[in-house]
């Protein structure tokens, strides 16, 4: 079964703004925070936002005990903002400038003595906020056949809830042109509502069915659904990948998968990888297995980490490349079985492993025997103990002291510090192995390898982290496209990337500087040339784009080993 996937998924400018406001605010104050009306239309968020003790209501007097109120993205009326205004809480208005452009409209014509037609929802929270601006002279419609039963009216403006669908408002503009005398119309359905519908039409054109993703209490997603079947496609609204039935799904040749305004970008990407493991034909079923063993176990990480420790070799100028690499890849299997037996251990982690002997213990022994023969072959048997014992170490050090989870207002809760942490310690293991399999290496020129290593590796997360940007934020992390958004965290990447080459020419801390330098910026350039495919919808589900992007460091390790002497 081909899989189309719609090219811009993800929350819309307003609920991303708002859904941002929220969590900023909640960063800096412990007194508790209330929204009027749920912030977002989606369950899975509503959740998490409860969780992190974010509620909502539509209550002003709830207000009252909370330290902070925030009007949604939908807006509210003038007079409801009053009562809000009126209680203890400090009030901030995350409305989204769309919809605050049509409250003005309607304000300005309402002032004029005009009527307002709104063509929407009726109980909507956005439509029972654009009725305020009315002056009491606001009707709302929601259908052509509503529009020809209005009473008459001598001046009207007639606006559309902005994500209303324009096919309909166009038919509504068409049969009461002439009914008014005095008729001002605005086309107020917003980009991001008109380019979702677009796209829709444009995967429709591709597929059988259509698979809509989103809350069952999200117009925008129901609209959606109602667009689908109105150009004969079935349709399928779920709200999780959970909610997915693939067997159901099976006879389609050709499944199209949309989002609402207000689905988050990860529950998209839950429903295509559990579409493409489900249905996604035999070749795709055992493709998906395969990834997932090679690297939940993580074998392919071991891969990469080998083939990094090679290329580190070669731009070292170190001898005993094939143990340094061996060391290294049974080194980074070892890390992943501790982690994975960490995990079963912990009551409550959901980790579960077949009965028997657990496959992770069996590599974790496997590994750390083959990281102490790696090194002992090449005459270093202390090393190869010790750095046998690392893996476990780590994931105990871990477990206490917890470096990658600063609490908010820590100075060291900085952006990219997760990154930055990961990206130094498998810089730190590929460039140390090669000078401890084969010394001597100047500090100059491991520190030169160590910062290659360390842009791949930064590069990698930070691309990585481009599609689970909105899932980060709400986790707390503060990767470089939650701190900065998407498009600076690539300039930023680009900058650092120069720099650090810069100093290595520079100081000239390369043995093989020629192939060095070349390495880190050409696999920017592959992993970039990736993300540009993965926004395309071109490349999918999330751990195949995942597994791509890690290619990088075997095509590193691959062209040390063609390419350096
Ligand atoms: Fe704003 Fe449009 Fe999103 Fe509504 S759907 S919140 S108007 S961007």
């Amino acid at each position: 079964m081909r899989i189309v996937v719609a090219r811009n998924t993800g929350f819309c400018m307003g609920v991303e703004r708002a859904l941002e406001a929220v969590l900023e605010r909640e960063k800096r104050s412990d007194s508790g925070i209330m929204t009027y009306g749920p912030i977002i239309h989606n369950p899975q968020v509503v959740e998490l936002l409860k969780s992190r003790g974010i509620r909502a209501s539509r209550d002003p007097a709830d207000f009252e005990g909370a330290g902070s109120g925030f009007i949604s993205a939908h807006g509210v009326s003038p007079g409801v903002r009053e009562r809000l205004k009126a209680t203890r809480a400090r009030i901030f208005d995350a409305s989204c400038p769309d919809v605050v452009k049509v409250q003005a409209k309607i304000k300005k014509f309402a002032a004029r003595g005009y009527s307002t037609v709104i063509f929407g929802d009726r109980g909507h929270s956005e439509v029972e906020g654009l009725l305020g601006f009315a002056e009491g002279r606001g009707h709302v419609i929601s259908s052509a056949a509503e529009a020809l039963d209005l009473p008459p009216m001598e001046k009207v403006c007639l606006v559309s809830q902005t994500t209303q669908n324009r096919e309909e408002f166009e038919d509504i503009i068409r049969k009461i042109g002439s009914k008014f005398r005095d008729l001002v119309v605005f086309d107020t359905i917003c980009p991001s509502t008109s380019s979702r519908q677009d796209e829709l039409k444009r995967v429709a054109a591709q597929v059988e069915a259509m698979v809509v993703v989103g809350g069952r209490n999200s117009a925008n997603t129901a609209r959606l659904a109602r667009l689908a079947a109105s150009l004969g496609l079935v349709v399928i609204p779920v709200e999780s990948a959970a909610e997915l039935d693939p067997e159901k799904l099976k006879r389609f040749r050709a499944v199209g998968v949309v989002g609402g305004a207000s689905t988050p970008e990860w529950v998209i990407q839950e429903v295509v990888n559990r579409l493409f493991a489900s249905c996604g034909g035999r070749f795709g079923r055992w493709f998906h297995r395969l990834l997932s063993f090679l690297a939940g176990s993580g074998i392919y990480p071991g891969l990469g980490m080998g083939a990094l420790t090679y290329a580190a070799a070669v731009t070292l100028g170190a001898g005993a490349r094939a143990a340094s690499a061996l060391a290294g890849m049974f080194l980074a299997v070892e890390y992943f079985a501790a982690r994975r037996l960490a995990d079963i251990a912990r009551p409550g982690s959901g980790a579960v492993e077949r009965k028997g002997i657990p496959l992770p213990a069996v590599l974790g022994a496997v590994s750390a025997a083959g990281v102490f023969v790696s090194l002992a072959a090449v005459g270093r048997p202390a090393w190869g103990a010790a750095a046998a014992l690392l893996p476990p170490a780590a994931i105990l050090a871990a477990g206490r002291w917890r470096p990658l989870a600063f609490p908010a207002g820590s100075p060291l809760a900085l952006p990219a510090v997760r990154e930055s942490v990961k990206a130094g310690a498998i810089a730190g293991v590929a460039a140390l192995i090669p000078a401890i399999a084969s010394p001597p290496a100047s500090l100059k020129m491991i520190g030169g390898v160590f910062a290659l290593i360390f842009l791949i590796v930064f590069n990698r997360s930070t691309l990585l982290a481009l599609p689970m940007a909105q899932k980060d934020r709400f986790m707390g992390w503060r990767t470089l496209p939650v701190t900065m958004g998407p498009k600076n965290a690539v300039i930023t990447v680009l900058l650092l990337n120069s720099f650090v080459v810069g100093v290595i020419l520079l100081l000239g801390g390369l043995a093989a500087p020629t192939l060095g330098l070349w390495l880190a910026p050409a696999a920017y350039v592959y992993a970039l040339a990736l993300q540009q495919l993965f926004q395309q919808r071109r490349i999918y589900p999330l751990p195949v784009f995942q597994a791509l992007i890690d290619g990088q460091f075997v095509i590193a390790g691959l062209a040390a080993f063609l390419f350096g002497r």
